[in-house]
């Protein structure tokens, strides 16, 4: 594809993306990957709405602008997923608002931040890995996203937004698309036990479309099986298993108090409380060496 249709391409995704309320201000950046190494990213301070193709931040292959305004200060973002997913030909970040929503939710699951909810979400984005909360110019992010070794095309920033890759600009655009209408569905069925795609379901689609979904048993399989509350000492040892696993859990709460006090006191925490010591036993158990 000619340089000069990408960079109205990009314009164009832009405007849709932002007159539909999917990142607002100037918030969001698109970058593509091009033919001799280099990328076409958008401007800093710009936003998606107003895009000028003229104008588009050319950078060459050691990421140094070639041409155009200044690029977004968030390409660390885009580079750490190109650099690790080979495949990838554009990126897309957005601060779209069910998605940044969900990242804050307690329950959310790092390695897969929405259940199998559809068969477009499983498709188009597999499973989505979500980053904790950086500030933002902080180069750790990045370091963060490449600690996902190029596993997960879409990734969530805690309290910040989704960064989303696809083999085409277009593929791109649709994922990050994708992810927040499921992150919406999520918060419209949250507490209302709906009913998610079963494991059988989720490997029917992994079969026919040839999907590579990473390894990861979705708790929602596992869930069934835990039943009632932990005991102190449960919660304990799967604080330890996980310690030893070298697995950092950020569902631990901040409190010092014993979990039957705690319990006793507060009973919305406690719910809460319920829902992240389910999880870590869950995560412990399959860290467990069998
Ligand atoms: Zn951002």
């Amino acid at each position: 594809m000619s340089e000069t249709k990408l960079r109205e391409d990009i314009c164009r995704f832009g405007r849709s993306l932002f007159e539909r309320g999917l990142t607002p201000g100037s918030s969001g950046n698109i970058s593509v990957r091009l033919d001799d190494g280099g990328w076409l990213v958008t401007p800093t301070n710009a936003s998606l709405g107003f895009l000028d193709p003229a104008k588009m931040s050319r950078l060459d292959g050691n990421g140094r602008l070639v041409s155009g305004d200044a690029p977004t200060k968030e390409v660390p973002l885009h580079t750490a997923l190109y650099q690790t997913r080979t495949s990838a030909g554009a990126v897309v970040h957005l601060h779209s608002t069910h998605s940044v929503a969900l990242s804050m939710l307690p329950e959310i699951d790092p390695r897969a931040v929405l259940p199998a909810m559809t068969a477009y979400y499983v498709m188009k984005c597999g499973q989505t890995a979500l980053v904790p909360y950086y500030r933002p110019g902080d180069p750790a992010v990045a370091d963060a996203i490449r600690g996902l070794a190029g596993k997960y095309s879409s990734v969530l920033l805690a309290n910040h937004g989704p960064v989303v890759s696809g083999d085409t600009l277009e593929a791109a655009v649709f994922a990050t698309e994708e992810l927040e209408e499921t992150a919406k569905l999520y918060l419209l069925l949250r507490g209302l036990n709906p009913r998610y795609l079963s494991p059988e379901q989720i490997k029917d689609l992994t079969k026919v479309f040839g999907l590579t979904l990473p390894e990861h048993e979705h708790q929602e399989t596992v869930i069934a099986s835990w039943s009632g509350r932990p005991t102190d000492a449960e919660v304990e040892a799967a604080a330890l298993i996980l310690d030893r696993a070298g697995r950092h859990h950020h569902w631990w709460p901040e409190s010092d108090e014993p979990y039957e006090e705690f319990a006793k006191t507060d009973p919305i925490a406690k719910s809460e409380f319920e829902g992240i010591v389910e999880q870590m036993l869950l995560a412990a158990a399959k860290a467990k060496p069998r």
